[in-house]
């Protein structure tokens, strides 16, 4: 099972430290939302989860199994952006085959991974569009759809819905702690909204300088007397 550990974490660019002795541990499939500052080192915390940055030291941890020297594609992890790079010429199902066939996967199978999530995420009708013909809302769908075909046992958001309105952003939300709910997958989820961070969350890590200076459930981290 996928539970995420990380001990004493540090990342530094040259002589600029980023991440300064990160511990953190989320149980598997808990949803905790990582909020802080702008430039405090959550997208850097995420991309070393994920393996796309290297740590300078200390250990990740995915499912028991220290993956510090595990190259991204063996971690059984799925990681959402902001800027949901779709693929503008190919269509939705192209773009969420796309993946699945460069790994040679089966025609069915791939298929079959296309129907599940589309039924999940409301796409069955879209398949056949472009990115271009979707609204934003839409395509921020799709790009949780590329991430789930890969049916991770953990995911890790970075700041999935900043480029939606505000009315879309909460319609988004919902639909995010559904498909938690539904998936029961760890979710690692990064925003600097704070209402965003307590709705969603299980628990609240935050973060400043490149630390997690408190963890803990929504309540027990904002209703102290
Ligand atoms: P956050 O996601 O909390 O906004 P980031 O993890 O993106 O923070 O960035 C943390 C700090 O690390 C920032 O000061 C940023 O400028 C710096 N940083 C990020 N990537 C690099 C890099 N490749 N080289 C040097 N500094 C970087
Ligand atoms: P695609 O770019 O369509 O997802 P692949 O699935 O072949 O194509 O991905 C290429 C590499 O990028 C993989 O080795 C994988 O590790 C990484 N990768 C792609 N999508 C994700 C994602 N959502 N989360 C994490 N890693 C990813």
């Amino acid at each position: 099972m996928a539970g995420i550990e990380i001990t004493d974490l540090h990342k530094h660019y040259g002589n600029l430290a980023i991440l300064n002795g990160v511990n953190l541990r989320i149980e598997d499939g808990e949803f905790v939302t990582l909020i802080g500052p702008s430039g405090c080192g959550k997208s850097t915390l995420l991309k070393i989860i994920a393996g796309l940055e290297a740590a300078s030291s200390g250990s990740i941890r995915i499912a028991s199994r220290v993956v510090n020297n595990v190259p991204p594609q063996q971690r059984d992890l799925a990681m959402v952006f902001q800027n949901y790079a779709l693929y503008p010429q190919m269509t939705i199902r192209q773009n969420l085959a796309f993946g699945m066939k460069v790994k040679g996967f089966t025609k069915p199978e791939i298929e079959r991974r296309i129907t599940e999530v589309a039924n999940t995420l409301g796409l069955g009708a879209l398949l056949d569009r472009r990115p271009r013909q979707l609204s934003g809302g839409q395509r921020q769908r799709v790009a949780m759809g590329r991430a789930m075909v890969r049916e991770p046992q953990a995911f890790l958001l970075d700041e999935p819905l900043s480029n939606l309105d505000a009315a879309l952003r909460t319609v988004m939300r919902s639909e995010i702690k559904t498909l938690h709910q539904r998936l029961g997958r760890t979710m690692v989820y990064v925003t600097h909204d704070q209402v965003e961070a307590m709705t969603m969350a299980d628990r609240i890590a935050i973060m400043q300088n490149g630390k997690i200076v408190q963890y803990g459930a929504p309540d027990d981290l904002y209703s102290r007397p």
